[in-house]
């Protein structure tokens, strides 16, 4: 444990002496002396333990690099946007596009065809205010508590060119679904996030009886 000391080396010979008494008492079979060992054992690692923290208390302070975003201006920046997407989506502007998605898409889950309470789902805040069809997905409320609870979201600036843009996490797509009413397609990651648990099962088995569903490979 740390730096070799003549101390240290004293302390850690002392122990492997100990250790082979120990040996030595399980071979005679003397229990008391093996328990007696075993405590001189825990002892030792208990005074190793002290030893340590001690010259980690008096040890110089390590250079630790700041983590990125920790700043406080950083913090914020993070709060900043946090109140204004808050202010977004209570928006007239947000109302709008919302309705303009659905009377284009209808009101029932793209995902699973459920229709009822809907949300829309932003994959990425980057084009909040400017939002493309293909930043957007009507989800019902399982739907999208299940994918936030993954947490496999967009994740700042690195979303995938509009083309190729997974609706739900912006990242790029391998695998398309469901053509109509339109063509949503999803990265393997949301995929696996929609049949296995959502549906329980691979979406071989998940779009036998819905025949909505057209699953399709892009790559
Ligand atoms: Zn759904
Ligand atoms: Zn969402
Ligand atoms: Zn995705």
């Amino acid at each position: 444990m740390g730096i070799s000391t003549p101390e240290s080396r004293k302390a850690a010979k002392q122990h492997y002496a100990d250790r082979n008494r120990k040996t030595k008492r399980v071979m005679e079979g003397d229990i008391a002396g093996v328990k007696k060992e075993e405590e001189a054992e825990a002892t030792y690692r208990e005074n190793q333990i002290k030893e340590f923290l001690k010259k980690k208390k008096h040890a110089a302070p390590v250079y630790k690099p700041k983590k990125k975003g920790t700043s406080l201006t950083k913090q914020k920046e993070a709060l900043k946007a946090k109140y204004a997407y808050k202010e977004y989506v209570k928006s007239i502007d947000w109302g709008e596009r919302k309705k303009q998605l659905t009377d284009a898409y209808g009101h029932a889950c793209e995902l699973c065809q459920k229709s009822g309470l809907i949300h829309v789902h932003h994959n990425n805040y980057k084009t909040r205010g400017h939002e493309h069809d293909e930043d957007l997905m009507i989800l019902c409320k399982d739907c999208h508590d299940k994918f936030h609870e993954a947490r496999h979201v967009a994740k700042g600036d690195t979303i995938a060119p509009i083309e190729k843009r997974c609706n739900v996490c912006a990242e790029a797509p391998h695998i398309s679904i469901s053509k109509e009413p339109r063509d949503i397609k999803l990265c393997a990651a949301c995929l696996n996030i929609f049949f296995r648990r959502l549906w329980g099962c691979n979406y071989k088995n998940a779009i036998i009886g819905r025949p909505h569903f057209n699953v399709e490979f892009v790559i």
